[in-house]
Formats: structure tokens, sequence, C-alpha cells
């Protein structure tokens, strides 16, 4: 996949300290850092403020994400999700002075910050923190106008704010690889040469600032079908412009949670209930409409049957997962419905 990505010009590797206990650290050291000269690439790192309750913890973690990268500096650092969930790892310990510190001491070439807030929150740090250089943000066509994440205002709290933007969830964790028939099919009808993932790189790749696409592929396929894309990232056209718009109400009206499989929520569950996991199934579901029997139900009961995982039912409403929720959903709330929706007769329970 690295060298699918390298071959065809794209350099940019994106890693963060938590994922997969580290391995995704140590998985680019051994895939591009020891196989490719360093300056032919640049690595993306974020401190986890999340996981920041001491100022003790800050230079440890900085030396263990180089030394997994096995780089000596981080071309692009930055503040990871810096929102009203992780305040304590930059209100009571001062993660900011730590990184820019680091970055006049020549371990960051730039340094920036990343955030699931909303612009008004985005606007204030950016006020605070005039120093941060650019933004991840969320940006999709389906959130562009939703009222809980502000895709667009964001993206013009950044503008105004000069900050070049980086994107993240430019398909919502593929969840706009996969949208309704009727959606498909206006998209089709428009221009029958464009995929549907096409439709929402085109959207993020184009808007004014943008100087990268966070991708996020898991296969070579991916990577491969990726590399196709940005070759001929085209803008698209009013009418297009007009047939997303279309294509966000139909998919709106099916949505039922907003879950962007973050999997914040995850590790807290006392009932290892897999939330993400179970909230995607849901949601296809939903889109596909009530079913009797459906694959996606059959993929519900053969999660059921792992071992050691728990299912909707077993929620026992400690509420230890929603203040974990960037955003905001009430997670046993809807976990009912889940319960209501899979757990049938029909399906064996
Ligand atoms: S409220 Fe339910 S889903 Fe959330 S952490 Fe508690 S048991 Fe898990
Ligand atoms: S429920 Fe919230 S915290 Fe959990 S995966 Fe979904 S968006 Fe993330």
């Amino acid at each position: 996949m690295v060298d699918a990505l390298m071959d065809a010009g794209f350099n940019c590797l994106d890693t963060v300290y938590p994922y997969h206990e580290g391995l995704s650290e140590i998985a680019l050291k051994k895939c591009v850092v020891e196989r490719y000269p360093r300056e032919s690439f640049k690595i993306f790192d974020k401190l986890p403020t999340f996981a920041i309750t001491e100022e003790s913890q800050l230079e440890p973690i900085f030396a263990e994400q180089l030394e997994r990268c096995g780089v000596e500096y981080f071309d692009y650092y930055l503040m990871h999700n810096v929102s009203g969930f992780s305040e304590k790892g930059w209100l009571d310990v001062d993660s900011f002075a730590f990184t820019n510190k680091k970055k006049e001491e020549g371990y960051i070439k730039h340094l920036g910050l990343s955030t699931h807030a909303n612009a008004e929150f985005l606007d204030n740090i950016l006020t605070v923190h005039p120093e941060m250089e650019f933004v991840l943000l969320q940006l999709n066509y389906l959130d562009w106008e939703d009222e809980g994440i502000e895709s667009r205002k964001c993206w013009e709290v950044a503008r105004k704010h000069n900050k070049p933007v980086m994107v993240m969830e430019a398909y919502k964790c593929g969840f706009l690889s996969d949208v309704p028939k009727e959606s498909e099919g206006l998209m089709k009808k428009c221009n029958p040469d464009k995929s549907v993932v096409s439709w929402a790189m085109r959207f993020v790749a184009n808007l004014e600032g943008v100087f990268l696409v966070l991708t996020g592929s898991s296969s070579l396929e991916q990577v491969e079908n990726n590399i196709e894309e940005f070759k001929n990232i085209d803008p698209l056209s009013d009418d297009e412009l007009n047939v997303l718009k279309k294509v966000s109400e139909i998919i709106n009206a099916n949505i039922t949670v907003d879950c962007t499989k973050c999997r914040y929520c995850v590790e807290y569950c006392p009932e290892e209930i897999d939330i993400s996991k179970i909230f995607d199934l849901y949601n296809k579901e939903k889109i596909l409409g009530e079913n009797e029997w459906s694959p996606i139900g059959n993929a519900y009961v053969n999660y059921s049957k792992l071992p050691g995982v728990g299912i909707a039912s077993d929620c026992s409403e400690c509420e230890a997962c929603i203040e974990e929720c960037p955003q905001e959903i009430n997670i046993p709330e809807v976990l009912k419905d889940v319960a209501k929706t899979f757990e049938t007769e029909g399906y064996g329970f």
C-alpha cells in the first residue's frame, strides 16, 4: 500500500498515538521510515490531549512517539481533538506550551490542531492560539450544513483565521461510499463516469484552503482507487453541487444515529459493547428500511456470537460512554432501539 502511494507521487502519512495500542506508529516506521529516505515523505502525528492529565506525561509520550515512528522530527504535529471532550489535557496541563517548545527545538516542523468541536469553539481556540499553523477538520458534503458538526461553519472559521485545512471524514468512514440507491441514481444520472466515492472526494478536495485530504485507506484496492480519484480531482459543477444537496437530503432522511465511528466511547463500556460497530449496522439497517431479515441483521447476530462482546441489551445505562462521545449521542437511549431492531425472535434472540 505504501509503495503504491509513494510510486504515484503521494507522500503524506498520518498516524495517531493510541491507535492499535501504538502499532499504527510502529507500522509507519516499518513500512515507510525504514524503507524510504527521510526527505521523501511527511509524517503527521498527534498529541493525545484526551489522555493527558499531568504535565509529567507530555515528555515521555512525545519521546515514545518519535521512537515508535523511528524519526527525529515530525513534519506535521497536531493537538489531537482539541474540544470540550479533551479540555483537561489542554486546560489543566499546558500542552500548547509543550508543543510550541518542541517546535522551537526543531522536533516539530509545523504545528496545528484537530477538532470535532463546533465553529464557535474553533474560533475561540484559534483566537487564543494564533500560533496554530493549520487545522484538521471533519468535512464532507453530508455534514456541511449539519447543525451539530457544522462542517461549513468550521471551514469558514479556518478561512477567517487564514489557516490551511486538512480534511478528515471526507466520506464519513465509508458511509458516503454506500449511499441509498435513490441518491446513487441521481449521481449516476448527472455524471455516469464518476463513482459515488469520487463525488465525496471532489467535494472536499476543491474547497478553498484545503491542502490535504486524509483518505483512511485500509486495503490496496482502496489505495489504488484513491490514487485514481486524485489524479483527476476536477471541481464539482453547479449542477453537481445541486445534486449533492439532494443526495444529502435523502441520506439525512435515513440516518438515525450520527456516529462517526471514532470509537472513543468503546473502551469505556464496562459491558464490552462495541458501540461503534453496532451503530454502523443500525444505521445501515435503517437506510435499507425495516426488514424481517437482512444481511445487516445477520451481521449483528454474528457479532453477538463473538466471545466476550456485549450486545445492545446488555447496556446497564451507566452512562460512562456519553461524555466520551464528540457527537454528543445519547448512546444508552439509542441502544434501546438497536436492541428492538435486531434482538428479535426472527434473529433467534
Ligand atoms: S451506558 Fe451502556 S453502552 Fe454506555 S458505557 Fe454504560 S453499559 Fe456501555
Ligand atoms: S458513539 Fe460517539 S464516541 Fe462512540 S464511536 Fe460513535 S461518534 Fe464515536
